[in-house]
């Protein structure tokens, strides 16, 4: 899996959903741990009737870009 490829991407998001994510309703807030460097990303909730799982993935697209230690950038 490739961080650098949108392909690569996708299947880390996936399969940081496979071990779970949170939602928090209360808050309004979703969060997956990265699977590469374990940090929690999270974010805001999807609007009503949209996918969070969608939403997680976009999530995790940014956070491979940007934030995580193990990403393209780094
Ligand atoms: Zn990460």
């Amino acid at each position: 899996m490739n961080p650098a490829t949108k392909t690569g991407r996708a299947q880390i998001a996936r399969k940081a959903r496979e071990h779970g994510y949170f939602h928090d309703r209360d808050n309004f807030t979703i969060a997956v741990t990265c699977p590469l460097c374990r940090e929690k990303v999270s974010g805001a909730e999807p609007r009503y009737g949209e996918s969070v799982t969608k939403a997680l993935d976009a999530l995790m697209d940014a956070h491979l870009l940007h934030d995580c230690e193990h990403g393209p950038q780094q």
